[in-house]
């Protein structure tokens, strides 16, 4: 029977709940435990892939093609699991579930209600996760006392009245610090204790996330408070790379308390070889290099997640410190020519254009791509990003007037065209080309040299392709595949010879995703490869 850790915030979301739970969770695996997490998203929208990045952050794809949170990326990078539809669950798939059934007539008129049909399915879908782990972590979204939240909550609590002991809650909660009296204040954690006590459920252990480390007379003063015992309260303050949330966890002995707490068999914690990476990075000892990402947004960390942190593998793989320069694309559009580029690429070693949808932006994008072009700046192009450097190519090498059909319906080279069975669907939810797919890498390319093997799959969330049509032109001047689908024959990826530039590559997949700390994509590995050598021959011609 798998043990549970109910995971909830209290005061604020935004506080680090998926990287807490991520963190406990990457504890107990190198304890050698087998474990899983799974987020309960409290809104009604029952695909994450249709929310806004610049409110919701980036849209994280897994495997199966599932679109979700950016926490399931955290799951994936910091507990090291690979995650699918099993892990994520929203208030509206459940909704939607309850209501298709009771269409097919599951119900046979009963009255369907909040409890305990909705609860019901809540506590299923954490019996069946169990099935064959030893810990299942569960997340809930938001933050204690949240309306929408209810049946998560009241779910947890009859879960937790049959299973008992086997199931733990714990809290992550800010604690305040008030420059002004140099004081910590507790209060709004406490009434977020007493706000999840009346859900009948009492917190086993609390992380108090404050920007310093909290004295003991404080966590006594909590422990007192909450009547949670003092041995369970820990103090998480702010880190400087997210990677050391689990070590800062481990320093405090919390993996202990939870083998404790859950009576799991005492076991060591292999976490050396994990703090040797972190530290690397957290020393900061590594020479910088910038690399400039063409984004949209305004929250461009959260909005392009695994991108930047793909950066980080990369960086910590070529032992240099990746600084990223985030460049509005549509702010771009405005200049003629390179001179007004210039002052946005000056000092930048490496270009990337990340995946995107919709118009905005993109003659920005392609003014970047054509500068890294030109002038042999190692580039990186994200499923829009291989788009949009066909677009350029297309345009201002082989002179023709091209668009994607989907900017421009009518452009007179469509470059990029419908993925067969894409054109004229209606619905804008998870029906787009989702998921892990097959790619074969051609002989003797850049591709095949940075992969190291010739069949590889990443993940794709694209409604678009390159149109196969232009390639023989394309090829002509130096613009080659290689990359397929060996079954749809589908363009994967492609590149410029290397001997017009050194690293020019775009796929058609995000291979962000699959990047993890101590496995770094190999394209992202490639690039900043690329850009630190381009960094110090330009260093070199500067010196002159
Ligand atoms: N908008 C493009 C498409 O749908 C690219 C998608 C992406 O970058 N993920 O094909």
């Amino acid at each position: 029977m798998a043990k549970y850790l109910v995971v909830v915030g209290g005061v604020i979301s935004g506080t680090g709940k998926g990287v807490s739970a991520s963190s406990v969770g990457l504890l107990l695996k190198f304890r050698g435990h087998n474990i899983t997490l799974i987020k309960f998203d409290p809104y009604l929208n029952t695909n994450a892939g249709i929310l806004a990045p610049r409110e919701h952050g980036e849209c994280f794809l897994c495997d199966d093609g599932t679109e979700c949170d950016l926490d399931l990326g955290h799951y994936e990078r910091i507990a090291g699991i690979n995650v699918s539809k099993l892990n994520i669950c929203t208030s509206g798939t459940l909704h939607k579930e309850l209501i298709e059934e009771q269409e097919a007539g599951n119900y046979l008129g009963q009255t369907i209600q909040m409890i305990p049909h909705l609860t019901d399915k809540i506590q299923q879908r954490l019996l069946d996760l169990g099935k064959d782990k030893d810990v299942v972590i569960v997340e809930i979204g938001g933050t204690v006392g949240d309306s929408e939240s209810f049946a998560f909550f009241e779910a947890v609590r009859q879960f937790k009245q049959k299973l008992k002991d086997d199931v733990l809650i714990g809290m992550v909660a800010p604690i305040l610090w008030v420059d002004t009296i140099k004081e910590f204040k507790t209060k709004p954690l406490q009434n977020s204790v007493k706000e999840l006590q009346r859900h009948g459920l009492q917190p086993d252990v609390i992380f108090c996330r404050v920007d310093r480390p909290v004295p003991e007379n404080i966590i006594n003063k909590v422990s007192m408070q909450t009547n949670v015992r003092k041995e369970c309260i820990f103090d998480a303050p702010d880190v400087q790379s997210i990677y050391q949330v689990p070590l800062g966890f481990y320093d405090r002995h919390v993996d202990d308390l939870f083998v404790d707490l859950f009576r799991l068999p005492r076991s060591s914690c292999r976490i050396q070889k994990y703090r040797e990476v972190v530290q690397k990075y957290v020393d900061n000892h590594m020479p910088p290099i910038e690399i400039g990402v063409l984004g949209k947004y305004d929250n461009c960390d959260e909005a392009y997640m695994s991108l930047k942190e793909a950066l980080i593998h990369a960086g910590i793989a070529n032992e240099a410190k990746v600084n990223i320069r985030w460049i509005k694309s549509d702010e771009l559009e405005k200049y003629k020519d390179n001179r007004g580029l210039h002052k946005h690429f000056e000092g930048l070693s490496g270009i990337i254009v990340p995946g995107g949808f919709d118009k905005r932006g993109t003659e920005g994008k392609i003014k970047a791509i054509q500068y890294a072009r030109e002038k042999k700046i190692p580039f990186l192009g994200i499923c829009l990003g291989l788009q949009t450097a066909v677009i350029e190519f297309a345009r201002n090498v082989c002179n023709l007037d091209a668009n994607s059909l989907e900017f421009n319906k009518d452009t007179a080279h469509p470059v990029i065209h419908f993925v067969e069975g894409q054109e004229g669907l209606e619905k804008k939810s998870a029906n787009m080309r989702l998921g892990s797919f097959d790619c074969e890498l051609a002989k003797d390319s850049l591709a095949l040299e940075m992969y190291g093997t010739k069949l590889i799959k990443e993940r794709h969330r694209h409604r678009f392709e390159v149109n196969p049509a232009y390639l023989e032109e394309y090829n002509k001047h130096g613009l080659i595949v290689s990359g397929r689908n060996p079954d749809t024959n589908l363009i994967e990826i492609m590149e410029l010879d290397r001997n017009i530039h050194p690293y020019f590559i775009g796929t058609q997949a995000h291979p962000e995703f699959k990047s993890r700390l101590q496995f770094p994509s190999p394209l992202f590995k490639g690039l900043v490869s690329a850009a630190i050598k381009y960094s110090q021959e330009n260093t070199k011609v500067d010196g002159k």
